[in-house]
């Protein structure tokens, strides 16, 4: 079983290379942010609870999150070689109620994977991108408002991960495959 974190700023290009790895690796893929954009999508109920948050660049609350996380994490985790997180664990909380849950499944996370990215590089990132997603997030202000809320509230889930043995950084300045490589060499290394 491989179970594995993406982490990494806004911008840093985890979704990405979330695809990649898997594609390589025969995995699921659950993204958070996905989960909740095809929420607002579909105006249910939930998704019209999150946008403001989400527009804002704030966080959804922990138990909204956790709750929507807890009901997919649980089917996904049956048939394939494992899980690939996107975009949760974003706070320490969240990574306390990702562990229980994991362990109730008799499963564990095998690596945090820490994607690298100078600041200046994810605005630039992240306005380009804004050109074309149509996400009500890609905005200066509130791309600002994101990183910050990054560092004061994700970073500290690095430390967790740390404590355990299973954080890896990795530099993700360069091209998407230089990238990826970098990634699955570390993915290897932990099989
Ligand atoms: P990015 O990494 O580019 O910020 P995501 O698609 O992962 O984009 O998330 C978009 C937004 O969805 C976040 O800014 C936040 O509002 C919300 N979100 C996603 N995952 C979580 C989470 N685990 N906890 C709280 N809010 C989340």
């Amino acid at each position: 079983m491989l179970n594995i974190i993406i982490s990494g700023a806004p911008g840093s290009g985890k979704g990405t290379q979330s695809d990649l790895i898997v594609e390589k690796y025969t995995l699921k893929h659950l993204s958070t942010g996905d989960l909740l954009r095809k929420e607002m999508a579909e105006k249910s109920e939930l998704g019209q609870m999150v946008e403001s948050y989400i527009s804002r660049g704030e966080l959804v609350p922990d138990n909204m999150i956790i709750d929507i996380l807890l009901k997919h994490i649980e089917n996904q985790a049956e048939d394939s070689n494992g899980i690939i997180l996107d975009g949760f664990p974003r706070t320490v909380a969240q990574a306390e109620a990702l562990e229980i849950m994991l362990k109730k499944l008799d499963k564990e996370i095998s690596v945090l994977i820490d994607v690298k990215v100078d600041e200046n590089e994810l605005i630039k990132r992240l306005i380009m991108r804004g050109q074309t997603s149509g996400r009500c997030d890609d905005k200066l202000e509130t791309i600002k408002k994101r990183l910050d809320v990054y560092h004061t509230l994700t970073e500290p889930v690095n430390e967790f991960y740390k404590n355990s043995g299973k954080y890896i950084s990795i530099d993700g300045m360069g091209t998407i495959a230089e990238i990826f490589d970098r990634i699955s060499q570390t993915i290897d290394s932990k099989r």
